[in-house]
């Protein structure tokens, strides 16, 4: 709706401010007229007075003659004569007084008051012996000089001059007329000017305001109309005064689709279409939002008269009066069925594409699960293998078996890792590690496929002035080995360099600043930008010749991203490759933690697992450090077993593994009992898990577990993790949440040593021989 009140406001204004002008205009002409006929008013009376005098001369001339006559001639008095000349000549005085009084004229002063003797002098002389012959009663007594004046040649010439007055007196009325005259025009014409300059200034412009307002209106109307019409939007009016509601023509298309019926009200038809289930409801929301005073925006179904179902969406705004009562509900009705439909569709989809990715992460998890339960075993009878006398040549095969079998485990990690981070499920840590330590761990562990391929392999550290940092050593370690790897890879000679370095970040965090630099076969331009992708390799030929799934860098690239960094490529074909990237890692508080040289064969451990192979491997390699072993193969088991410790009055077992993955009670239920139960809560607990899960760590250090492995760990590292727990000191408290292997790899362990047997001799910790668990 448009709204219209500024218009109104803005023209009310103007009117008023015209109308008052005019009314001032009115009222100073009336004034103005009436003064000028006052003045003209006063000038008839003046001029009647004067003229009046001349005629009272005449009276009083008249008078003394005959008084004098009657005098002289009978010696009688003529009381009639000298009545009429008394009264006309107190007359003449008072009258001579009044003019004399109220002249203003200058003309007419000059001629009472000129000359000597003046005009006011004669007149009141004249009158004076007027009135003195007519006390005479005898003849004699009367001055023949004074009567000389009553005579007809001395009368006219008063009467002649009285004249002059009257003539003056005429012309000065005269002269007023003439000037109220002009000063009438100039108020016409003032008043025009006025009326003219109010045209121009005030009714014009407003007029101008009025026309552009109803264009404008009009132009709103017939936009919101084309709105309306190409958004097939119905519009419809309530007035709250006549209880009467008004269709627009797209109103009954959409709920009669035809034209307005004349027979049927727009409440009927109302009632007629809406869906039975919602009738109820969209009468009670309509009526709250009259009582409440606020809009309405919902959905209801109707059925057309083809019992087509529609949904239609309302949404409507309220008119008020100037004292604020609703008079008004206008509202738009919108069919939205083809939308509804397609959310419908989208949500079905959706739901659908949701239930299916469930379904590939449920799959790749047990895959993991299945895939990793037998290379666990192969594994570990591997590294057992090891242990036992064999020939040159069955060495090297174990090795072949070995590293194949960890090709694969890479694989499977590969392959999941990236399921996990399209399913936005990856979980970056925040542990406490050594990155100097970590930096050579990585280019250790590829140094051997450098050198069989001899490529110089260089570790450039010397910028990290800082070794203790706080992150997720394992993606770190994922992505440069992931780099390095590729670099060593594609390179047949010459070297690749892994520099680092620490920049300032933030108070709390460091940036890692990385690079892997090598002479290999480089990357050709058009192919760089989309190297990142999944599944994206440089062409068929690199697959046939490198193998490879175009799984790593994407995995680089999205482990990067969630490390609050990125990743870039500079290369040139033939010419090398440049992998620089960015990570931001925590500043750590923590100083160099002293791995403890304990002795683990005074330990006493439980180990639970629902695999009779899995339980023997791990039970020998314990016992063969001169471990005291007790085996469960359930939760119930592994309860029961510390129920009869607890009651044989032993102490409870200094630490318990725990296999995650057992029917039943898994290993984290089993964790939960052992740690709700105050008997069994001083036992460490260890979790090994062939499953990869999410946000691991915290889970169990939640649970109250000390440590976590994902199998399979490394002898040394499960070695380490006995004596730090064992040791039950400052390496285990900070390890937080719990002791991982980038935790054990971050401590200064130069002291301890592996023992290959119990009886004492030993052997670098840094020997990665894997002790796997099988299920
Ligand atoms: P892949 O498992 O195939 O190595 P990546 O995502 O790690 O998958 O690499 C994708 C492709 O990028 C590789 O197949 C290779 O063509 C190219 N590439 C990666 N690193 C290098 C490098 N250092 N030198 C040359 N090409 C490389």
């Amino acid at each position: 709706m448009i709204d219209a009140t500024p218009l109104i406001r803005q023209s009310k204004w103007r009117i008023i401010l015209a109308l008052s002008i005019i009314a001032i205009l009115a009222s100073i002409s009336a004034a103005t007229m009436e003064s000028f006929f006052k003045v003209q008013e006063f000038d008839a009376s003046l001029v009647n007075q004067a003229g009046r005098q001349r005629m009272l001369s005449q009276r009083i001339a008249l008078g003394i003659n005959m008084y004098v006559k009657a005098l002289e001639n009978q010696q009688t008095i003529n009381d009639q004569a000298r009545m009429m000349t008394t009264e006309a000549a107190n007359l003449m005085l008072s009258s001579h007084n009044g003019l004399i009084k109220s002249t203003h004229s200058d003309t007419v002063k000059s001629l009472y008051f000129d000359g000597k003797p003046s005009l006011d002098d004669d007149i009141r002389t004249f009158i004076a012996t007027a009135l003195s012959i007519i006390q005479s009663v005898d003849a004699k007594q009367i001055k023949p000089q004074d009567v000389a004046q009553f005579e007809p040649q001395t009368l006219n010439y008063l009467l002649f001059r009285l004249n002059t007055v009257v003539d003056a007196y005429e012309d000065d009325a005269k002269n007023h007329v003439a000037n109220s005259a002009i000063a009438e025009r100039i108020i016409w014409a003032m008043t025009l000017l006025i009326l003219l300059l109010e045209y121009i200034y005030i009714f014009k412009p407003t007029l101008t305001l009025i026309r552009q307002g109803f264009i404008e209106t009009n132009l709103k109307h017939n936009r919101m109309q084309l709105a309306a019409d190409s958004a097939q939007l119905g519009i419809w009016e309530f007035d709250t005064l006549n209880q009467t509601l008004h269709w627009d023509a797209q109103m009954w298309l959409t709920f009669y689709e035809s034209a307005p019926q004349a027979n049927l009200s727009s409440f009927d038809l109302f009632e007629k279409r809406v869906h039975p289930e919602d009738k109820e409801f969209v009468i009670s929301e309509f009526m709250h939002a009259l009582q409440d005073k606020r809009v309405m925006n919902f959905t209801f179904r109707i059925f057309t008269p083809s019992q087509l179902l529609r949904h239609i969406h309302v949404r409507s705004i309220l008119e008020y009066d100037d004292n604020g009562n609703v008079i008004k509900v206008v509202g738009t009705n919108q069919d939205i069925t083809e939308q509804k439909n397609k959310e419908e569709a989208l949500i079905e989809a959706k739901e659908k594409a949701e239930a299916a990715t469930r379904i590939k992460g449920d799959f790749l998890a047990s895959m993991s699960h299945e895939i990793r339960t037998p290379l666990n075993g192969v594994m570990g009878m591997l590294g057992l293998l090891k242990n036992t006398p064999l020939t040159q040549l069955q060495k090297q095969r174990v090795e072949v078996a070995n590293s194949s079998a960890q090709s694969l485990l890479a694989l499977i990690n590969d392959i999941l890792d990236f399921s996990k981070i399209e399913a936005n499920k990856i979980k970056i840590e925040a542990i406490d590690f050594d990155l100097h330590k970590l930096l050579a761990e990585v280019v250790d562990s590829l140094a051997q496929l450098a050198e069989n391929k001899n490529i110089e392999l260089i570790l450039d550290a010397v910028k990290v002035e800082t070794s203790r940092v706080k992150g997720d050593p394992g993606r770190i370690r994922q992505l440069l080995t992931n780099l390095l790897a590729n670099a060593i890879k594609f390179t047949h000679d010459g070297h690749v360099i892994l520099s680092a370095s620490l920049t300032s970040y933030s108070q709390d965090n460091w940036q890692l600043n990385f690079s892997v630099e090598d002479t290999g076969i480089g990357i050709a331009e058009d192919k760089q930008s989309n190297l990142f992708d999944a599944f994206s390799q440089v062409d068929a030929s690199t697959t046939r010749e490198y193998g490879g799934t175009g799984l790593g860098l994407a995995i680089v690239k999205r482990l990067c991203i969630a490390m609050d960094g990125g990743i870039n490529v500079s290369s040139q074909s033939q010419r090398g490759s440049r992998f620089y990237g960015r990570i931001v890692v925590g500043k750590s508080d923590q100083s160099e933690i002293v791995a403890p040289d304990f002795d683990v064969s005074r330990l006493n451990i439980l180990i639970v697992d629902d695999n009779a192979v899995n339980l023997s491997i791990l039970g020998d390699q314990l016992t063969h450090w001169g471990i005291k072993v007790s085996m469960a193969r359930s939760g119930q088991q592994a309860l029961s077993l510390c129920e009869k410790r607890v009651s044989n009055g032993l102490p409870i077992f200094d630490i318990g593994i725990l296999d995650m993955q057992m029917p039943n009670m898994d290993g984290a239920e089993l964790g939960k009992y052992l740690k709700q139960d105050p008997r069994f809560h001083p036992m460490h607990l260890v979790m090994m898990t062939s499953m990869l899960m999410d946000n691991d760590s915290q889970f169990m250090a939640d649970i109250g577990f000390c440590a976590y492995f994902s199998k399979p760990v490394t002898t040394s590292d499960l070695f380490l993790a006995l004596s730090v727990i064992g040791d039950n000191g400052d390496a285990l408290r900070k390890a937080t949440p719990l002791l991982t292997h980038d935790f054990l790899n971050s401590l200064n362990s130069e002291h301890t040593h592996l023992p290959t047997k119990h009886t004492g001799s030993t052997v670098s910790i840094n020997q990665q021989t894997y002790f796997a668990s099988r299920r």
